[in-house]
């Protein structure tokens, strides 16, 4: 796959929609950050190369998603859900691989909703073995010490080949989650990190998307999360150390919003692996969507049930999907004319 491809893709997922807390051209910077540190090659073809050559047929990935609590998210927003779902896509009709979605139980219900809407059916760990296609879902639980010792099995059952996190939050230096706003934030508290703390131990490469410097995989670039985004450095709460998550991955990918850095990954899979109906079509994603909500992930900038990711309308992600699949099938996979 030609590196310009990446970088087409890359710069379509980075597109600045929103402003947030005032805040304006902050994507761009934490985006070349990044860039800086992936060697100045694009994130989403990095992260693609990296679950291509990891991944062999039949083996499981670790995805993470689900971001926000009650009372405002009592089962999360939608951003991170819909970006796992099409990365399990992605790895199930692209590379054969079984995806584990690891989510808290309060994100099962739209999750499952989202991933199934995305063509892939969620079922039993036993029969996904002994079958195609299919997902599993497993509950990543509450209190530390249970996730440490659920992560632990989770490892020792699937051997997993690779960790995504999506739109996870992570802690700052202080062990305290906080939200873009600088506020510290109950419903942000996840304990997903375990699985990326896990897997560098056992050397399998870890993947983080994000798109506000809370998120797991941030950590790679903390430094100008701290230097250029207004609670970076002091957040609004007791503690007073910022909101820079100090979860560093592997391969960090930066995007506008998080489900949009999913998508690109997505998409340079669709590239290397030369079908492009790897991606889900506008159409399974506006699906997706209303499975989503209707399970009950709400619109992450609102709080409303509505067909919105992070304030930005349902319609303008059918369109970045459309030009993703477009880069993919016309400038990716079909021969010269
Ligand atoms: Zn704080």
């Amino acid at each position: 796959m030609p590196e310009i491809l990446g970088e087409n893709i890359d710069r379509l997922c980075t597109v600045e929609i929103r402003r947030r807390q005032g805040q304006r051209g902050f994507v761009s910077r934490l985006y070349a950050a990044a860039k800086a540190r992936m060697g100045e090659r694009s994130l989403t073809h990095t992260a693609a190369e990296t679950l291509l050559n990891r991944t062999r047929g039949g083996s499981y990935v670790f995805i993470t998603a689900g971001a926000g609590g009650p009372p405002e998210l009592p089962k999360g927003e939608i951003d991170g859900m819909l970006g796992g779902a099409v990365l399990a896509r992605a790895l199930s009709f692209g590379l054969g691989a079984k995806p584990v979605l690891v989510a808290e139980q309060r994100y099962r219900d739209p999750f499952i909703a989202a991933t199934q809407a995305a063509g892939l059916p969620v079922l039993d760990a036993d029969l996904v073995e002994n079958r195609r296609y299919g997902a599993i879902l497993e509950p990543l639980p509450d209190e530390e010490r249970d996730a440490r010792e659920a992560v632990a099995d989770l490892f020792r059952k699937y051997e997993p080949s690779a960790v995504i996190a999506v739109e996870k939050p992570a802690p700052n230096e202080k062990g305290v989650f906080h939200t873009m706003s600088g506020i510290a934030d109950p419903g942000e508290i996840s304990f997903a990190w375990l699985l990326v703390d896990e897997a560098k131990s056992r050397g399998i490469p870890s993947i983080g998307v994000g798109d506000g410097g809370n998120e797991i995989g941030m950590g790679l670039i903390k430094d100008t999360v701290r230097e250029i985004l207004q609670y970076g450095k002091k957040c609004q709460c007791p503690c007073q150390s910022g909101i820079a998550s100090i979860v560093s991955t592997d391969v960090l990918v930066v995007a506008n919003i998080s489900n949009w850095g999913a998508y690109g990954i997505a998409a340079s899979l669709a590239c290397l692996h030369g079908d492009v109906n790897t991606l889900p079509s506008p159409s399974v994603l506006r699906l997706m969507f209303e499975d989503c909500a209707r399970a009950g992930a709400l619109d992450g900038s609102t709080s409303q049930q509505i067909l919105a990711d992070d304030g930005v309308p349902l319609e303008t992600h059918e369109e970045v999907l459309s030009i993703l699949r477009s880069i993919v099938a016309i400038g990716g996979i079909s021969r010269p004319v």
